[in-house]
């Protein structure tokens, strides 16, 4: 049974209302699992598809799948490569509308967001077929008397990717366009909440032109498929992005096989506002940080840490903006917030508010549960003030949205909190004073850092987190390197 045979005519069977029923994706064919999940829309808690399970017999077949590509992947000019990338990526951009609507239905975001999505996603696939062509070695000098040095760069093999559900289309292109690029073939195994955004990615794949095997996507029992993906020597890498316990799980069972990781996983993000910062921007900057896909990014603004100051101007413009976002069904036109991915993260940031409260915290707005009166796993967009360090919504990271902000005096002391954590991810410093910009992002220890900017990502650029957020970099140069083999070849006695 194919599965989005046709991303083109997703529009008609979504106003159907017709259940979708999909299979795995390996080997080019569409292959059915002796079981199947059901995939909810969190706006509304009903049932939208059932997915095959193919469990761990998928696995091992998809990796042969791969496996078997790869001989002749790894083979393929890059400009043969970087032309089916390039292919891909506008597939994608022309069916931009259709992935919208499966990522609106199947994870919630506003369709605004996900349309934004799907941009952010294919630039990977652009940038990576651009880079494809770039991916070359350099010449050595060496102590050698009449030898010539020379480095090449050759494609890892088979990568085994695992992505979450917050970013069901960009995760996955973040991961498998710069590993394409690089001669990589791919065995890539969804969220259990987002599987149909991903095989629809599958399926334009095959239109693009890869050969059968270079894509393959299989959903299906977690901890079945990573078994395999992280054991099997035919696998190289396994590139993960989710949470830290899962991440350093994975770590853990690819240890046996010495295999290559790259883990992109949970972060703390402190968004730092300094007296001299124009706090109208500093506002809209958190805004943007903090409530984009209603606070479920791994670099949302985790903690508001302010100079004292300042603080009750920065409350004031905050709550005035806050009042303003309307939860509601990502397919609603007035919808700023989507819902929760379901109901245990309602309950789970419920529970982080209700102890601030109780903690001696302040709720200035919000801090409610919306789920009964919106009917599905809504949460209030919520404004705590007078958070402390101690507090559970400080030291977790909230995926939900909720700002809490921390008044810190000193320059000294606003370091101290924002490394007090061991994430490292992103973080962002509002200030206009230039020695306070190299003080700070030179003394806290994460991966991005954004100075009177709100969001840093793009296809250009690498991301990826220090101390548990991660292992490696994702994007630019960066980003396709991490699918290479560096091998260094010494000619001796030229002369
Ligand atoms: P979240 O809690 O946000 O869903 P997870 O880290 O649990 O984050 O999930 C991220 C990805 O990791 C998903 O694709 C999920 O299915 C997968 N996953 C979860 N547990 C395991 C596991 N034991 N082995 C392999 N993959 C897993």
């Amino acid at each position: 049974m194919s599965v989005i045979d046709r991303p083109d005519t997703i529009a008609e069977r979504l106003d159907d209302k017709a259940l979708f029923r999909t299979d795995s994706f390996i080997g080019g064919e569409w292959v059915a699992g002796d079981a199947t999940t059901e995939v909810f829309n969190p706006a509304n808690g009903q049932v939208i598809a059932e997915v095959a399970d193919v469990g761990e017999a998928g696995a091992i077949k998809a990796v042969a799948a791969a496996t078997a590509a790869f001989e002749t992947w790894k083979k393929v000019s890059p400009f043969e490569r970087s032309k089916i990338l390039m292919k891909w990526n506008q597939l994608i951009l022309e069916a931009q509308s259709d992935l919208a609507k499966l990522i609106t239905l199947e994870m919630g975001k506003t369709y605004r967001e996900a349309h934004g999505e799907v941009v952010y996603g294919a630039s990977f696939v652009e940038w990576s077929a651009e880079e494809a062509k770039r991916i070359h070695g350099e010449t050595l000098d060496t102590p050698f008397p009449g030898s010539r040095g020379w480095t090449i760069r050759q494609p890892v093999g088979v990568v085994g990717c695992i992505t979450p559900w917050n970013f069901p289309v960009a995760m996955i292109t973040r991961k498998c366009a710069p590993a394409l690029a690089a001669g990589c073939t791919m065995v890539i195994k969804p969220a259990p909440e987002t599987p149909l955004s991903a095989l629809a990615l599958a399926e334009l794949a095959k239109r693009a032109g890869f050969p059968d095997g270079v894509v393959n996507v299989i959903c299906g029992d977690a901890p079945a498929i990573g078994g395999v993906l992280t054991s099997s020597p035919d696998v190289r890498m396994v590139g993960f992005t989710g949470s830290t316990a899962v991440g350093k799980l994975l770590m853990k069972q690819a240890a046996s096989t010495v295999k290559r990781v790259a883990l992109e996983l949970g972060g703390n993000a402190p968004f730092i506002v300094m007296d001299d910062a124009d706090i109208e921007k500093a506002a809209d900057g958190i805004i943007a940080s903090k409530f984009r896909v209603s606070g479920q990014t791994c670099v949302s603004a985790n903690r508001l840490i302010v100079q004292p100051k300042v603080a009750d101007q920065l409350v004031a413009a905050l709550e005035a903006r806050i009042s303003k976002l309307k939860p509601g069904d990502g397919f609603a036109s007035d919808s700023d917030l989507g819902p929760l991915i379901h109901m245990g993260a309602v309950e789970r940031v419920d529970a982080l508010v209700q102890q601030a409260r109780e903690a001696g915290a302040k709720i200035v707005t919000g801090g409610k549960r919306l789920d009964s009166e919106l009917g599905g796993s809504f949460y209030a967009p919520t404004l705590i003030d007078g958070g402390t360090a101690a507090m559970d919504v400080a030291c977790n990271e909230i995926f939900g949205p909720i700002a809490s902000i921390y008044r810190v005096e000193t320059e000294e002391d606003i370091i101290k909190l924002a490394n007090d954590t061991p994430y490292g991810l992103a973080a962002y410093i509002y200030t206009r004073d230039v020695g306070r910009v190299h003080r700070l992002s030179e003394g806290i220890e994460y991966g991005m850092i954004g100075i009177n900017a709100p969001m840093v990502g793009a296809a250009s650029t690498p991301f990826g987190g220090m101390k548990e957020s991660g292992i490696g970099r994702e994007g630019g140069k960066w980003g396709v390197e991490e699918f290479t083999e560096l091998k260094y070849v010494l000619l001796g006695g030229v002369d």
